[in-house]
Parts: C-alpha cells; sequence; structure tokens
C-alpha cells in the first residue's frame, strides 16, 4: 500500500481514538509498518485529534528516526516489540481508553465467555506487568504476552492492540473498551453469567471459520 495513503489513514485512527475519548492531551500512538526495516509513527507531544500527514515520522526497526520534523513517539519500543515478536502484524495501537485503563489499573483480569464479540474478535487479554513508560523494560514485558493474542492491557497505564492492518488494529481497541464498558455497568446490575459451553463451542468455531 502506498506510504501516502497510510499516512491518511494513521491520520484518520487519530481522530477517532480523539473523538471517541479513547486518548486525552497528546496521549496515545499509532504506527503502521512500511517494510521489513521501516515503520510510520504518530509524534509525540500532539493532540492525536488533530495530526496532519505530515506530522508522522518514520523509525527503523530499533526506533531511530529517519524521517519527519516532529519527533517519534516516546513509546514505539513497544510497538517495536510487538512487530518483532509478530511478524505477521502490520499496524499497533495504543491508547488509554477509561474503562479498559479501569481495568489495566486495578489489575483485574477481563473475563472471557461472557459475550460474543469479545470471544470472536478479543479472545483473552493478557495484564502486561507495569514498567515506566518509554522503556525497553516496557516493550520487554509487552513482548512476553503478545503470542498468540490481538490486545494487552499496560498495567497502571493503558491498551495495546495490534492486527494485519490499522483498521482491524482500530476495531480491537473499539470492542476492547466496549466490552470493558460492558463489564463495568453489568457488574453494577449483578454478575454476568457466562455462555454456555455448547455455545462457546459455536462461537469458536465461527472464529475459527473466520480466520
Ligand atoms: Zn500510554
Amino acid at each position: 500500500m502506498y506510504e501516502d495513503q497510510l499516512r491518511g489513514e494513521v491520520c484518520e485512527i487519530g481522530r477517532r481514538l480523539y473523538a471517541r475519548s479513547l486518548v486525552s492531551g497528546s496521549e496515545g500512538n499509532i504506527s503502521v509498518r512500511l517494510d521489513q526495516d521501516r515503520f510510520l509513527c504518530t509524534p509525540t507531544m500532539v493532540s492525536k485529534g488533530y495530526m496532519q500527514p505530515e506530522d508522522l515520522a518514520i523509525v527503523d526497526r530499533e526506533g531511530n528516526q529517519t524521517d519527519g520534523y516532529r519527533k517519534r513517539s516516546s513509546e514505539i519500543l513497544v510497538h517495536l516489540a510487538v512487530y518483532q515478536s509478530r511478524p505477521d502484524v502490520q499496524a499497533v495501537i495504543h491508547a488509554h481508553p477509561p474503562y479498559a485503563t479501569a481495568f489495566a489499573v486495578t489489575r483485574r483480569k477481563l473475563p472471557t465467555g461472557i459475550h460474543p464479540e469479545q470471544t470472536l474478535l478479543l479472545g483473552a487479554v493478557p495484564i502486561v506487568r507495569y514498567a515506566m513508560t518509554g522503556t525497553q523494560l516496557l516493550a520487554d514485558e509487552v513482548a512476553r504476552q503478545v503470542d498468540g493474542n490481538v490486545a494487552v492491557l499496560l498495567a497502571n497505564h493503558g491498551a495495546v492492540t495490534f492486527g494485519p492492518n490499522l483498521e482491524s488494529a482500530w476495531q480491537r481497541m473499539e470492542v476492547l473498551e466496549g466490552y470493558c464498558r460492558l463489564l463495568t455497568i453489568a457488574r453494577q446490575l449483578g454478575k454476568p453469567r457466562k455462555l454456555a459451553r455448547r455455545d462457546l463451542r459455536d462461537l469458536e468455531e465461527l472464529k475459527f471459520r473466520m480466520t
């Protein structure tokens, strides 16, 4: 896909993150793989709701910036850790969605087998051990949890989703936040009920056919 098109898509995802209040201030970051060694990513200290295509930076697989007049995101090491661990991943999104981040700060595990959307689109969402933002340590902790998953929560921090393209990474972030919101409301009403084993098996079969 052409770089110009990807630049436009990253800005569009940034607008959605901001419009849906999944980031505040200059929080959050988005990246997409350009080729084996180059990654397009959002700049630091800029609202993700108002980015222009020329604001984006390009980094190599070590995180060295090779293009762009704005400084690259300080969280790019987390993105690169995901790309390195999962060659199939083409796009990564990090945000601080309020409901998902509430689970991350309380370190409360997300239950599975409750909602079809969660079963089909998210699966299990592990909580990555806390490490200081922007550090290689945090990137290493994330790398340990990405295998077989599409989303992780960062303890006391936020959420990371990834996928074969920007749109899928975005949908996973949106569904993750929706699921955490649903759980929060449901728990005010009572105890969420698990789906029956047979219904879960049907969903797993459908998921298998979808992939
Ligand atoms: Zn963050």
